[in-house]
């Protein structure tokens, strides 16, 4: 019998808005998604960084910038109790690669190529593919200039969505040139906004001085059509730039990839240049945007580095796995090769090393568990036998263990055929077998 400790039933509680729990089976898709990054990034020569989670907030006031929407409002700020140090949850994962490529010295030899995939934390509004806690994989090149690595970049992601068995996926690129180009810009479409005032909205108003390149991203459908008319960047490119960006889109076509140039795609941040780019799908609704990136020769600087040529992107991971599932492409998920059976505890001491010597033969077993009131009945077991997927059971009977065998009994051809094993020689059976797992 149970004591009872407390007659106060305590309160129940649950995960932070926005922040989700990975179940199974569900997380069988994540460990595929993970499993097939793993694999394109050596093929692309990309190598894992781990950054810290938690970093001073100045990296992204300077990093992500003080007029974007991530700084301005959905960043997780603390003070660390113990010396008042003002931290942040990383809402993104570029100013901490190159913070530490910059305090590493990681570029001494020439470029680097690196990749990662973690939790990410921004203060949005939930919905569907919009979460406060999200996963993001991104790949940064640091160290090279040229647009062969800007397409090298945007080949990754396309063959990560293809490996994946995505389709629909469209990509979408635009040239924000350099600085000096940028601002004959800026100044093109403030007088033209200044022009239309009457139609811009608070926040457009206040974005027309700090920033009015990220009016051109506006939401606000009544503002589209006036929008639309803005001067566009592409015409102020000047000799260099426009090479650069017609190398880009020269490079993407040969390799097969379909390209769109969407002169409203921008980033409103100076250490932008040159290339930026996008993967969307239309099958997602609002939150269509699967990756984005782009060149961001000027962020080692703004960082306190040496001027580094760098480019780089993000992706979400559960917007891509949220489109698998839409496309109904199924992950595979994961079995067990073999059930134990334990029809009586006394078998547990003989059982659990037979199992120990079959797992380290490449065998997955998934061992039956008992309760307090016993085992449970051979059919109970069964039924979980059956629900696992496994190919066959292991059962670990007295008169089995006597001789110094387990019956094996086939639970996936039909017949159901069972046949004793001799325990000392499982290793040797087990290099037999046809594993799934
Ligand atoms: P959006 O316009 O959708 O807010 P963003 O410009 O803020 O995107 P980035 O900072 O470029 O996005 O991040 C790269 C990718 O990370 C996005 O394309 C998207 O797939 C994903 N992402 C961004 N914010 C979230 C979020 N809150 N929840 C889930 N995924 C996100
Ligand atoms: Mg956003």
């Amino acid at each position: 019998m149970v004591e009872k400790t407390s007659t106060r039933t305590l309160e129940k509680l649950a995960a932070v808005k926005g922040m989700n729990d990975i179940l199974p089976p569900d997380s069988a898709r994540w460990d595929n998604f993970e499993a097939a990054v793993k694999t394109l990034m050596a093929r692309y020569a990309y190598r894992p960084i781990r950054t810290p989670i938690v970093e001073p907030t100045a990296l992204f006031v300077r990093g992500t910038g003080e007029t974007t929407d991530i700084v301005e409002k959905e960043m997780y700020s603390f003070e660390d109790k113990l010396n008042g140090e003002a931290l942040t949850l990383r809402p993104e994962n570029t100013p901490g690669v190159v913070r530490a490529a910059i305090e590493h010295n990681l570029t001494y030899d020439g470029g680097k190529r690196l990749y990662y995939m973690g939790p990410m934390f921004r203060h949005e509004r939930p919905q569907r593919g919009r979460y406060r806690q999200f996963y993001q994989l991104g790949a940064e090149a640091l160290g090279f200039s040229g647009p062969e690595l800007d397409v090298e970049l945007m080949l990754l992601a396309h063959d990560l969505f293809s490996s994946l068995g995505l389709r629909n996926v469209r990509a979408e690129i635009n040239s924000l040139g350099v600085a000096s180009e940028r601002r004959a810009h800026r100044a093109a479409l403030v007088t033209y906004f200044e022009k239309h005032k009457q139609l811009l909205d608070a926040d457009a108003q206040r974005r027309l001085q700090s920033n009015p390149l990220r009016i051109l991203d506006t939401k606000n459908p009544a503002m589209q059509e006036m929008v639309s008319q803005a001067p566009q960047l592409l015409s102020f490119l000047g000799d260099v730039s426009l090479r650069h960006f017609e190398s880009v889109k020269r490079l993407l076509s040969g390799c097969g990839v379909e390209w769109t140039v969407n002169p409203r795609l921008v980033r409103g941040l100076d250490y932008y240049s040159h290339t930026v780019f996008e993967f969307l799908t239309s099958e997602l609704g609002a939150q269509g945007t699967l990756c984005g990136g782009g060149r961001y020769d000027g962020l080692f600087e703004v960082l306190g580095g040496k001027p580094t040529p760098a480019v780089g992107w993000g992706m979400g991971i559960e917007r891509v796995l949220e489109l698998l599932k839409e496309q109904g492409t199924n992950a595979s998920l994961p079995t067990v090769d073999a059930y134990a059976i334990i029809p009586d505890a006394a078998a547990f001491p003989v059982a659990m090393h037979s199992i120990q010597v079959l797992r380290r033969a490449g065998v997955s077993v998934q061992m039956h568990a008992g309760t307090a009131e016993g085992m449970g009945s051979m059919k109970s077991q069964f039924k979980r036998a059956d629900s696992t997927g496994a190919q066959f059971a292991l059962i670990f009977g007295a008169d089995e263990l006597a001789n110094g065998q387990v019956m094996v009994k086939s639970l996936r051809d039909g017949r159901g055929e069972q046949q004793p094993r001799s325990l000392d020689t499982m290793a040797q059976w087990a290099s037999t077998l046809q594993l799934r797992t």
